[in-house]
């Protein structure tokens, strides 16, 4: 292979690794880095050695999906078990069920509600003045009413988010539904499983082809790009320049693990609402795996914080004052030649698994047809903004 012939994946999480195997199929020659010890990036799965258990190491991942094609892709590589996603939540010291469906309504306010009495007596407690709602907040008091809004949203978000519901956008909230049934799977798509042996090995398997190279534990440096015919860069959009017109806001997270025996909460994720509850959400990773039987537990009590220089990035934050900043860095980006900005961290978008991967294929596919008419692939397929 001469020099430059090579393509450049930076980053081995679902974008790199699903950019690598299209393009490795389509007969080109990928390099891979990672600068972590791992494949997967955040989704990264493994055993727990002292209780054997199977642990989503960066927090819970659930893969759930309406895309037939990223089903059908995912299920290439790894055999996925029948899993729905069940999730609890502890607000005034009591136990619900979320999302917020008939059952949780019924529970909160110690009725009996059907479907149609229960959406006529939450439109009633809503807040009809808000016709188009562009703050968290303003959803929230629009669909749900104040006092679902209190109990569920505002101190989880607050937590989470690290600012006030009012400064974060609607799109938020609309990840979650409201049910007036009783309906209590988190998510309403179509396909939704959980890898049976973890998503390390499905990835590690998407990236073993013969044309594609992965290198663990190395950082990016500037005279590798030089080097590559085309760069996909699954960093931090900010990282690309040096951060040097300022960090874009990220959250990370803190995980505090402890053990127990048997079974200590009884599901896999239960939600703590209330803001004097320091952690948002506690963990018990062996009932994302229903089918292996663990005496022992462990358990991630999840603790969310701003990103400082060095932390993982989680969830990009997108407050409206930080537009200007990712403005900005969009118009440098769209000005470099030879460079793709992919996933969650090089789009700075919240997107889910299933999403990344659909614009993973997506991306390489443009790449293919680009370069079959000899044209540079532009900084986005997927634009930020
Ligand atoms: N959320 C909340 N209370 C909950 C669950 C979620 O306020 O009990 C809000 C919170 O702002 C969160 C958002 O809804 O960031 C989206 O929730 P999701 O479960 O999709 O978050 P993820 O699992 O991606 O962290």
């Amino acid at each position: 292979m001469t020099e430059g012939s090579e393509i450049l994946v930076v980053g081995a999480g679902l974008s790199g690794a699903v950019i690598a195997r299209s393009l490795a199929e389509a007969g080109l020659h990928v390099r891979v880095i990672e600068a972590r010890g791992h494949v997967a990036g955040n989704c990264h799965t493994e055993r727990d050695p002292e209780t054997g258990v199977l642990v989503h190491v960066y927090g819970p991942h659930i893969f759930h999906t309406d895309d037939t094609e990223v089903w059908d892709y995912v299920n290439r590589f790894e055999r996925f078990r029948p899993y729905v996603n069940r999730v609890k939540a502890q607000s005034g010291g009591k136990v619900y069920a979320l999302p917020i469906n008939l059952l949780t309504i019924n529970q909160v306010f110690g009725k009996a509600l059907r479907p149609d009495e229960a959406r006529a007596f939450i439109e009633a407690q809503a807040d009809t003045g808000i016709s188009d709602p562009q703050s968290f907040e303003e959803q929230a008091l629009r669909f749900v009413g104040p006092v679902l809004y209190e109990a569920f949203f505002k101190g989880y978000t607050q937590k989470q988010w690290g600012c006030h519901p009012r400064d974060l956008p609607a799109s938020i909230l609309k990840r979650l539904p409201l049910r007036f049934n009783y309906d209590d799977n988190y998510y309403s798509h179509r396909y939704q499983g959980m890898p049976e042996t973890g998503y390390t090995p499905m990835v590690e398997r998407i990236l073993a082809h013969p044309a594609i190279s992965v290198h663990l534990n190395t950082p990016f440096a500037p005279d590798m790009a030089q080097r590559a015919t085309h760069v996909f860069w699954s960093g931090p959009l900010d990282g690309w320049f040096g951060y040097d017109l300022g960090r874009l806001g990220y959250r990370t997270l803190d995980f505090e693990r402890f053990t127990a025996q048997g079974d200590w909460q009884g599901c896999a994720v239960m939600n703590y609402c209330d803001a004097d509850v320091p952690w948002t959400r506690i963990t018990e990773h062996k009932h994302f795996a229903p089918w292996e039987v663990h005496e022992a537990s462990v358990l991630y009590r999840e603790f969310p914080r701003a990103c400082e220089p060095g932390d993982t990035p989680y969830y990009p934050i997108r407050l409206v004052a930080e537009k200007d900043l990712l403005r900005r860095y969009v118009a440098r980006a769209e000005a470099e030649r030879g460079v793709t900005f992919v996933g969650r961290l090089g789009t700075y978008r919240y997107i889910d698994m299933d999403v990344t991967i659909r614009e993973a294929l997506d991306t390489a596919a443009a790449y293919l047809a680009a370069r079959g008419q000899d044209r540079t692939l532009p900084a986005f397929v997927t634009p930020p903004l």
